[in-house]
């Protein structure tokens, strides 16, 4: 039933309540979904602002981000990301040294 309503409220939207609905969809999404829907980059950024204990090696490759490493270097390099990588405390499991990454603000001196 609410399912139903919300479908008929969507076909009555005028353009301007598009960016609204848009927003209304986002919030009701779960936290993997919302992760689901963004691009690489986008989901290392998420990972890093929402995990400031750090973001292990294992975390990006659970959420399919196998490249991380390089997105990493782009965030550091390019976009003024400081970035710590030291030895995973997150998890006892590791059998091996395992790091994880974590964000450390932003270095605003070096942007224009
Ligand atoms: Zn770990």
């Amino acid at each position: 039933m609410a399912k139903m309503r919300h479908r008929s409220k969507m076909n009555m939207s005028s353009l301007s309540d598009w960016a609204n609905e848009d927003n209304e969809i986002l919030t009701e999404l779960s936290h993997e979904e919302t992760l689901a829907q963004m691009n690489q980059m986008d989901k290392v950024k998420h990972l890093l602002l929402n995990n400031l204990e750090g973001v292990c090696h294992n975390t990006f490759m659970e959420y399919y981000i196998p490249r991380f490493g390089a997105l990493i270097w782009t965030l550091r390099h390019e976009e003024n990301w400081i970035i710590e990588k030291e030895k995973c405390d997150l998890h006892d499991y590791h059998k091996s040294l395992q790091y994880k990454y974590i964000y450390n603000g932003r270095n605003y001196e070096n942007q224009e």
